[in-house]
């Protein structure tokens, strides 16, 4: 039997015109039908935010080698939603989001928008991957080719063989001359905290207005880590699932003395007395609106 053509959705936390989706779906082209829904506007670090208050716009576009896009006013999730619900009639084989331009280690996925667009095609059932390119040279030339063809090689891999269910996976690729990647790591989810940081000033009406961020993060390189491989000039291949339980503190805190006070004080008091005097408040309540219905019918 010939196997259907692959049906692959392309978004992108940094726009639909981003440099960074434009490399990735040269790469993938090839792999089967390739639909791009991305954001009109550069959307980084909105997380999984999803537009429910205001009205959204689609729009066809054309990338920057002439192929068609759909561009939403919305979010990355919102573009995943769009696509899933709306524009690709049925389930696409692969999500892919990306590539970023700057890592989503550690605990930036929480704030990440491309994560989060992945994250939101592993809710909807497809096999999903968020990926970023980090500069390790500081050059600001970005390429992100080499970070593209290793896209197409894990696509690949997944198209043959979908990740199970509730998972995504979260793909850093270090900016180098493709020669010099050291080559490719499976990992965890690493350590990289930002410093709170707020810069005050004063607008030309004498008003105090701040700006966020800034600081560089706190990387901690914890072996076996996505922060320590990139650190180390690999590629690394973080799988994600969308189960946040912490089990063993889930078992400690089943097993200690003051949860369990609280479980006790929460517990129902008197409960078979509460329900008599429900059901009693209940059956006044039936015959006083009986009661009501005659009246009214009489
Ligand atoms: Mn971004």
């Amino acid at each position: 039997m010939a196997s259907e053509r692959k049906l692959i959705l392309l978004t992108n936390d940094d726009g639909v015109h981003a440099e960074g989706i434009l490399a990735l779906r040269e790469a993938v082209e090839h792999l089967g039908k390739v639909v791009v829904c991305a954001p009109d506007r550069p959307r980084s670090a909105t997380g999984h935010a999803i537009t429910l208050h205001k009205p959204l716009r689609v729009a066809e576009v054309r990338m920057a080698n002439g192929m068609t896009a759909y561009a939403t006013s919305g979010t990355p999730s919102d573009c995943v939603m769009m696509a899933f619900v709306h524009l690709l009639g049925r389930t696409p084989d692969l999500v892919l989001s990306g590539i970023n331009d700057g890592p989503n280690m550690g605990w930036d996925l929480t704030y990440s928008g491309t994560a989060s667009a992945a994250m939101e095609g592993a809710i909807y059932g497809a096999s999903s991957v968020a990926l970023s390119l980090v500069s390790t040279t500081g050059l600001k030339d970005h390429d992100f080719r080499p970070a593209a063809r290793f896209a197409a090689d894990l696509s690949e891999l997944i198209l043959n063989d979908p990740l199970p269910p509730g998972r995504f996976l979260n793909v850093n690729v270090p900016q180098t001359p493709e020669g010099h990647i050291a080559g490719v790591r499976i990992t965890r989810q690493g350590v990289r905290r930002y410093p709170g940081s707020v810069e005050e000033r004063v607008d030309p009406w004498g008003r105090k207005y701040y700006w966020l961020g800034g600081e560089l993060p706190e990387d901690q390189l914890l072996p076996g880590t996505d922060v320590e491989a990139l650190a180390h000039g690999f590629i690394s291949v973080t799988p994600i699932q969308m189960d946040m339980t912490d089990y063993p503190l889930q078992g400690e805190m089943g097993a200690r003395d003051d949860y369990g006070d609280l479980v006790q004080k929460w517990l129902p008091r008197g409960g078979e007395e509460v329900t008599e005097r429900e059901e009693e408040e209940l059956r006044k309540a039936i015959s006083s609106q009986q009661g009501d219905e005659e009246i009214l019918g009489g």
